[in-house]
């Protein structure tokens, strides 16, 4: 299969990471026949440094034009003093918008190598964590009307109103149906439909989707018991779809549990096959330019777009099984490094790049 694939390198950390996915990426198309070709885009502190702006349009085209993005991470010390509108995170919220991605999907998934990582109990943790959170982007209370206004009695009042239509929920319940098609079958949406009116609409179109996925098992859960949930009993969850704000809340919780940011990938989807793949943290300026950076959130964000816009379950397979096949060797950077541990090789980034290289077949 040929795929174009948009390259946004970043700047701190971000041209180190993504450098190692794109030699992952070569290593599978080898193996599995395919042609990926690659367009370099500039976005963040790096396109204000060459064009006064962190996203050109022309940069954003690039994007669109490609079959999806992959993108290190934007940002650092040197652009915090311009102007809010040219800030390089500026870039990263006209790249969703424009892309037209509303869905965030980001996996909490415990690695067993990592586990001691992990603030919640062995016990708990040895039942499994592997899970994805699909969260609504670009609607509900973040986007609906906001305003402070003054009562007669003088005391101040503020407003946050939170919408959302069938339409919305629906094209958010679908990329949730098909993500739990492509893992356990397991749906649980979550809301919070004893008090709130837009959560009994997202319940009851979350319902009527079910009718067109018959092999997916759905379950409701109220936002307030999943956040119970996902430290007491995280095995029981495979996807959960929830909107805009408790997947903020309820996404970062889970990446918690799973002990290190620079494990954990993401992917923006919305209407077409064209989506967004990154790693959650950001540039990590303290450490750029070290070789001290961990690759695997950038590798795995590169096997999720594998797995969810190009249809190559084998060979995102293939690099989440080489991974765990380095972990399992020992071999560790700096950041998931247990404290005096012998037993453990510690290795940089490019170290851990070429492992994971290696050790797919
Ligand atoms: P950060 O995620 O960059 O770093 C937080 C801590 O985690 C640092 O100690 C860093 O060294 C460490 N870390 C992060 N990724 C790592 C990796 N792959 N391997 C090893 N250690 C890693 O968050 P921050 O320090 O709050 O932000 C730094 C810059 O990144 C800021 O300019 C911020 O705006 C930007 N940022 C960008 C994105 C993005 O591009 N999506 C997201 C978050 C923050």
């Amino acid at each position: 299969m040929k795929k174009n694939i948009a390259v946004i390198r970043g700047d701190g950390i971000g041209p180190e990471i993504v450098g190692q996915a794109l030699d992952v990426l070569n290593k599978v198309a080898e193996l599995y026949g395919h042609e990926f070709s690659y367009t370099d885009v500039d976005m963040g502190g790096v396109a204000i440094d060459k064009y006064g702006d962190p996203l050109p349009r022309e940069m954003l085209d690039k994007c669109i034009a490609s079959d999806s993005v992959l993108l290190g991470a934007v940002g650092g010390e040197k652009w915090n003093g311009v102007p809010g509108h040219l800030r390089p995170e500026k870039g990263l919220l006209r790249l969703r918008a424009g892309m037209g991605v509303y869905s965030n999907n980001r996996p909490a998934k415990i690695w067993p190598q990592l586990s001691e990582a992990s603030p919640l109990k062995p016990e708990i943790v040895a039942k499994g964590i592997d899970f994805i959170i699909v969260r609504e982007l670009i609607g509900g209370i973040y986007f609906g009307e906001h305003k402070t206004e003054a009562l007669e009695s003088g005391e101040k009042q503020a407003v946050d109103v939170l919408v959302y239509s069938e339409s919305e929920i629906e094209r958010i319940g679908r990329i949730g149906f098909e993500t739990a098609m492509k893992r356990n079958k397991k749906l649980c949406s979550v809301e919070k439909s004893n008090v709130l009116d837009s959560s009994r609409l997202w319940k009851s179109v979350m319902h009527r989707l079910a009718e067109e996925y018959p092999e997916v098992e759905l379950s409701d859960m109220l936002v307030d018991n999943c956040a119970m949930q996902i430290v007491k009993n995280p095995a029981q969850f495979d996807v959960i779809v929830t909107e805009n704000m408790f997947g903020d809340i309820l996404s970062d919780e889970a990446s918690m549990i799973t002990g290190s940011i620079g494990m954990i990938p993401s992917s923006s989807l919305g209407n077409t096959s064209c989506g967004l793949y990154e790693p959650i943290h950001g540039s990590a300026p303290d450490i750029a330019g070290k070789d001290l950076a961990n690759p695997i959130g950038t590798i795995l964000s590169a096997a999720m777009m594998l797995r969810y816009s190009f249809d190559m379950v084998a060979e995102a397979d293939a690099i989440e099984n080489a991974v765990s096949k380095v972990l399992d060797q020992g071999y560790r950077t700096a950041d998931i490094m247990p404290p005096e541990a012998v037993s453990f090789k510690k290795v940089g980034c490019k170290e851990m790049g070429r492992l994971i290289v290696d050790n797919i077949v």
